[in-house]
């Protein structure tokens, strides 16, 4: 199956009571073979209504905070933990997660990127399989199944805390570091059934 084929399966994805608020799902958008991957929380007002993710002012600091590396959006691959709005832009569900997670799952196995990105506390967590602060963990890597998280701050958060916006561009100064290191996850068999 390929990126393409999976969006068709899930696009009309019922399996959790968002679906019935949604515009749309937000499966999220860029290279299909990318070799990173940037993991949000989940989509937005203008996200659920363009069914792109990172589209509001959030995505626009994003993007920004690419070229700033040396990428676009189109070397990479956007998406979030869930794929459909919560109303009011509430915090995602555990049940919300839990029938989500699989989409994400799969979209990783199927990108198979070296690092993925995850920006904020919430898809941190979530990918790393715990409850750690995302102002503990920024900076580092973590290397997860056959591939490295590198957590960083959430341009939301950061956009809504003035100061924050240098450490979330400090961030990215540290993940071109670290890409530019060009590691190999180490082969870990009796992990790969994890993700
Ligand atoms: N915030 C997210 O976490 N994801 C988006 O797609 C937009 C804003």
């Amino acid at each position: 199956m390929n990126l393409k084929q999976f969006y068709e399966e899930i696009k009309d994805c019922q399996k959790c009571p968002l679906a019935k608020s949604r515009t749309q799902i937000v499966f999220g958008e860029g290279n299909p073979g990318a070799h990173i991957m940037f993991v949000g929380e989940a989509p937005g007002f203008h996200e659920d209504q363009y069914g792109r993710p990172f589209v509001g002012a959030a995505g626009k600091l994003l993007t920004e905070l690419l070229q700033s590396i040396g990428l676009s959006r189109e070397d990479v691959f956007i998406a979030n933990v869930l794929k459909c709005r919560p109303p009011d832009n509430r915090n995602p569900a555990p049940e919300e997660i839990e029938a989500c997670l699989p989409h994400l799952r799969k979209q990783i196995e199927l990108i198979n990127p070296k690092v993925v990105c995850t920006l904020g506390n919430f898809a941190t967590q979530v990918l790393l399989g715990k409850k750690v602060g995302i102002t503990k963990v920024r900076g580092q890597h973590f290397q997860v199944g056959n591939f490295f998280i590198v957590p960083a701050l959430h341009p939301a958060a950061a956009l809504h805390q003035g100061g924050m916006t240098q450490a979330l561009r400090e961030d990215f100064q540290n993940l071109k570091k670290f890409l530019d290191l060009n590691l190999e996850p180490e082969p870990q068999p009796e992990q790969m059934g994890l993700l």
